[in-house]
């Protein structure tokens, strides 16, 4: 089958032809480790990570770059976030960048999306960037002013062909700081270098003097170094797609006189009430907040169940109903899997479970190779299940080969692609059953509290611990975590 992928860059749906035959570089914007990663975040890399799942389950040998930005870079609002950050929690900015860099990758583990084979950090390429600078500099596409470095956008005439912006709409709405305004020929122009003010503590040597590269420029210098000049997959969500992927590209392809990324793929973002979740509007929820409640495989489900290059609207509800949904497709799986365990005789040669098989299979495939479409591939498995149901509640139950091969498909498509059916063969039935100890347990111990019986209460809290969970307590009552 062909895989067809929407390429943002040509704006149409496009057959998917790798540079090199079988092998496939991707590179996706990663995230700027100044905070908890929240539920956008998941979002767009549970979205990548659905694409670089099926990319090697359709035989692809797969390179996957994401970048980890932590180097501070003064927005438009004038802020910092990660010297903020170190300001906020009075450690230094590497500690803030270290500390929040395990955090992502800690939430992304939780959610079972696979590492990059590449997390390249901005602070440790450095020497790459200046070199790219001085590339644009000795071609006339770049100049320095008082130790800062911009990109000349009218040396570049194909600038805004991601975006489909014109250059003079650009201008309008950047809020700079007038220095720097003066500063630039043209206000459309953008920083490769800035010179460190003082206050700057993440800084570095250059040709230019003391300062640090500006945020374009990391992934640019970054990808060519991993994945060559010209490679086929380019990601991220799409309110990055100006300026930052359209920077991306006028850098690259000026510096090195070659196309850069050959398919743009751009996610849809995860908003609230129709807004975007951001740390700076405060409308955000944490990934690790959101595993307290719900299962990563039922966000997954959430994520999921939109295609990727739409947004989500994300509420409480929202999020409540796609749980359900995700345990009436996940629940026929783990009943098969028990089954599995104490198979009984049953019919064997069950050609219509063989055909339902094929049949779903087939559906998976030519959805997730129409640019993706998970939503369509998770319906498809949503009537599977219901198929399945009827088969495990029919009065010839499926035998050992039936049972089987429907096991398989769960693993084939709901795990190693969508990764919404667990891998493990965890019981659904034992897995519910442990939460209700848990949440007697906590129960109990309340009461004990109410009785003023504070040893108890403490002792429960710690023979739990023991045990390998953890009970924490917050003003909204106990959670439970296991360990
Ligand atoms: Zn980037």
């Amino acid at each position: 089958m062909t895989l067809i992928i929407y390429n943002t860059l040509s704006r149409k749906k496009e057959e998917f032809v790798p540079l090199v035959p079988g092998r496939v570089h991707m590179y996706v914007c990663g995230p700027t480790v100044y905070d908890h990663a929240h539920l956008g975040h998941a979002k767009t890399y549970v979205s990548f990570d659905v694409i670089v799942r099926y990319l090697r389950y359709s035989g692809y040998q797969v390179r996957y770059v994401q970048n980890i930005t932590d180097v501070g870079h003064i927005l438009d609002t004038g802020e910092d976030r990660i010297l903020k950050g170190a300001a906020r929690e009075r450690i230094e900015p590497m500690e803030v960048v270290e500390r929040y860099a395990r955090s992502y990758f800690e939430d992304m583990a939780a959610l079972g999306a696979l590492p990059p084979d590449i997390s390249p950090r901005a602070s440790a390429h450095i020497p790459e960037q200046i070199e790219m600078i001085n590339v644009l500099l000795a071609k006339g596409h770049a100049y320095e002013v008082n130790g800062s470095v911009y990109f000349d956008v009218h040396s570049y005439p194909e600038y805004g062909k991601l975006s489909g912006r014109q250059v003079e709409e650009q201008a309008e709405g950047a809020r700079v700081a007038l220095a720097v305004r003066e500063e630039k020929r043209s206000p459309e122009d953008f920083a490769l270098w800035k010179r460190a003010e003082p206050e700057h503590i993440l800084r570095w040597p250059s040709p230019w003097g003391w300062g640090y590269p500006g945020w374009h420029v990391e992934c640019s210098a970054m990808s060519t170094k991993y994945l060559g000049p010209t490679f086929d997959i380019h990601g991220g969500g799409i309110d990055n797609i100006f300026p930052h992927n359209e920077c991306e590209i006028a850098q690259s392809e000026a510096a090195t006189g070659q196309p850069y990324a050959r398919y743009w793929l751009l996610g849809g973002t995860l908003t609230v009430d129709g807004v975007k979740m951001s740390k700076s509007l405060g409308n955000f929820t944490t990934i690790k907040d959101a595993l307290k409640r719900y299962k990563p495989e039922a966000l997954r489900f959430f994520i999921l169940s939109g295609h990727y290059r739409n947004p989500i609207d994300y509420s409480d509800a929202a999020l409540e109903a796609a749980s359900k949904g995700w345990e009436r497709l996940a629940a026929p799986a783990l009943a098969v899997r028990e089954r599995l365990r104490s198979p009984s005789a049953g019919a064997d040669s069950n050609s219509d479970v063989a055909n339902l098989v094929t049949e779903t299979r087939r559906r998976c495939l030519e959805a997730l190779d129409d640019d993706f479409n998970a939503p369509v591939a998770i319906a498809a498995l949503f009537d599977f299940s219901r198929s399945v149901n009827t088969l495990l509640s029919a009065e010839t139950q499926p035998g050992q080969a039936a049972l089987e091969a429907i096991d398989g498909l769960y693993r084939e498509i709901g795990g190693q692609v969508l990764g919404i059916v667990p891998e493990q063969a965890a019981s659904g039935a034992s897995a519910e059953r442990e939460a209700g100890l848990i949440r007697l347990l906590i129960e109990l111990r309340a009461e004990a509290r109410q009785h003023k019986d504070f040893a108890l209460a403490d002792s429960i809290r710690e023979r739990a611990r023991k045990l390998g969970v953890v009970l924490e307590d917050s003003k909204d009552g106990t959670t439970w975590k296991i360990t």
